[in-house]
């Protein structure tokens, strides 16, 4: 998978990439949540047209109006849908990791990416050919359900983000951002420069760094030029908005619901 990275080089995705502990895409079927939700026959179905792959931080998958090369099943990796103005100003819409799926706008027929479409933090993924994903979603109602029932999920927490951004102080809502991302990557690191948190949050870097100060010198976090370590993750939840706990519990009851499908 070819893609462009946002300095305007190119570079490879690594689809197809069967080496390493990433040679069985059944192995890492049940990382991601849409799959895990799915009945047993119907994801059995879903493993001959997975190709799990390595996502690399800062690639872009897509600019708006552009088509996607794969529908992306992250597992451990983070993709980032952003809005931007006329200005250059620019915040993100969306969070995709374990709990979704990239481009299920094609479930609806819709080819296109509505949004500047980024590899937020790297990790492996499940790639599947657009193609493949709607034969799948006419074939499995459980699929074509979930897809749906994420995708409500995702508008959930745009709106949610809609007021977080509004009423919230920035230092909740970074805390609130840190935490969304390291649960989907399962780690305590995050590799980002304060600029690039700055524009996920739609915020003012000089506003970021000096939030991101005041949660280092409370020993919530580490911060150094290009990363960000979580040192006290429970004290991180205590300060994190409202929001955190809201999305979190959204997602959970409307991906997560086994039985339901
Ligand atoms: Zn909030």
């Amino acid at each position: 998978m070819t893609a462009h990275n946002n300095q305007g080089g190119s570079i490879n995705l690594t689809a197809g990439d069967r080496g390493g502990c990433l040679a069985d895409a059944s192995n890492e079927l049940t990382n991601n949540q849409i799959l895990r939700a799915l009945p047993e026959p119907d994801r059995r179905r879903l493993i001959d047209d997975l190709v799990p792959t390595i996502l690399v931080q800062s690639t872009l998958l897509a600019n708006p109006g552009e088509v996607l090369r794969h529908i992306v099943f992250p597992t451990g990796g983070v993709v980032s849908l952003v809005t931007g103005t006329s200005e250059g100003g620019s915040v993100e819409a969306v969070l995709i990791g374990n709990e979704g799926v990239v481009g299920s706008w094609h479930a609806a027929g819709v080819e296109g990416a509505p949004w500047r479409t980024i590899v937020q933090a790297g990790g492996p993924a499940l790639l599947m050919t657009p193609e493949a994903f709607k034969a799948h979603v006419a074939e499995s109602p459980a699929l074509a359900q979930l897809v749906v029932r994420y995708n409500l999920a995702a508008h959930l927490l745009t709106s949610q983000s809609a007021a977080c951004n509004r009423f919230h102080e920035l230092a909740a809502r970074a805390a609130r951002w840190l935490l969304m991302v390291c649960d989907r990557t399962a780690s305590l690191e995050l590799t980002l420069t304060q600029e690039f948190l700055a524009q996920m949050l739609g915020a003012y870097r000089p506003s970021v760094t000096v939030a991101l100060r005041g949660l280092d010198r409370a020993g919530l976090v580490a911060v150094s030029r290009s990363r960000i370590i979580i040192l006290d993750r429970p004290g991180l939840e205590e300060l994190a908005c409202e929001c955190y706990a809201v999305v979190r519990q959204q997602t959970a009851d409307l991906v997560q619901s086994e039985g339901s499908i």
